[in-house]
């Protein structure tokens, strides 16, 4: 469910060049995966030219994009070109009319073009990312998967977040991804797959299916043991823990040394030392876990 957009002003929004530089310190740190998310990355102006600096760093291994892809038919080429490996999009409806309320702005027609693109520029790593919510889209799990087998794509579960105040009450819209899950073997034969991106999906799998069904279960099956991710905002705000406030300021850093990257690797560096073991959400609680939402720090 989408929340209202207010856009900060510019000097309090880091400047692509500096964006870039973030991502080369961070590379050269050891970090081999960097994700591109939002909001939406892509209606940056010159959004390309990030991905065309990052995806030229050497010890880099992925570049990857989560988009809603409204600009996918439009720039999915560029973005090949760019370096992106891999392409998470987000889908929680075919129905037009309900895509349209939850996403508020979006254009169903125009995510479906936007796929069509990007299997046409040569990416084989797409994947939809589907937030199930009772009352909202709960009967379309198995329209998704349907469309993800016919698309030869992935799709990943992601249970609901308690990110941000909205109108719902989370306590009844979350469905969990075990009842997802009892509820897609019901129709498909599924076995567990040993797939992995990296990122904290368990994949299930249809034997004659390239289709790989992931869940991501923060509630249902944490994950926070094995997390290594960092994030940093659009205003160089570096959060140790997506479901924590636990965050260091990291703009100061490049705007006071703008030729001196030593106080931006040494903060980065002690930040380590406050990343928070997980997350504490508890959707029985009225107050989400973190007041901020997630689009604010991306998935
Ligand atoms: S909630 Fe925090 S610790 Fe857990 S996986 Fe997410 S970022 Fe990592």
């Amino acid at each position: 469910m989408s929340e209202d957009m207010t856009f900060l002003p510019r000097d309090e929004v880091l400047s692509l060049e500096e964006c870039a530089r973030l991502v080369k310190v961070f590379v050269n740190l050891g970090v081999t995966k960097v994700r591109i998310t939002g909001g939406e990355p892509l209606v940056r102006k010159n959004a390309l030219w990030l991905f065309q600096e990052i995806g030229q760093l050497d010890n880099l291994n992925e570049l990857v994009l989560t988009t809603n892809g409204s600009q996918l038919e439009k720039q999915a080429k560029n973005l090949k070109q760019a370096g992106v490996k891999r392409i998470n999009i987000s889908l929680d409806s075919l129905n037009p009319a309900r895509f349209k309320a939850i996403t508020r702005t979006g254009e169903l027609d125009k995510v479906l073009k936007g796929i069509d693109a990007a299997k046409a520029a040569g990416f084989d790593q797409i994947k939809l990312n589907s937030v199930l919510m009772q009352g909202f889209n709960e009967h379309e799990a198995f329209d998704l998967v349907d469309f993800a087998i016919q698309q030869q794509i992935d799709i990943a579960f992601i249970e609901e977040m308690p990110l941000g105040h909205v109108a719902h009450n989370r306590e009844n819209t979350y469905i969990s991804n075990t009842s997802t899950l009892q509820l897609l073997t019901s129709k498909y034969s599924l076995i567990p797959s040993t797939h992995t991106s990296g990122g904290p999906a368990r994949y299930w799998q249809r034997a004659d299916s390239k289709t790989k069904i992931g869940f991501i279960s923060p509630h249902s099956h944490n994950f926070c043991e094995s997390c290594n991710r960092v994030r940093i905002t659009c205003k160089g705000e570096l959060y140790l823990c997506l479901g924590q406030e636990d965050k260091i300021d990291l703009m100061p850093l490049l705007r006071n040394h703008p030729n001196d990257d030593q106080p931006l690797i040494q903060a980065i560096i002690n930040s380590m030392a406050i990343k928070p073991k997980g997350h504490d959400f508890d959707l029985q609680r009225a107050k989400p876990a973190v007041v901020r939402f997630m689009s604010h720090t991306g998935g």
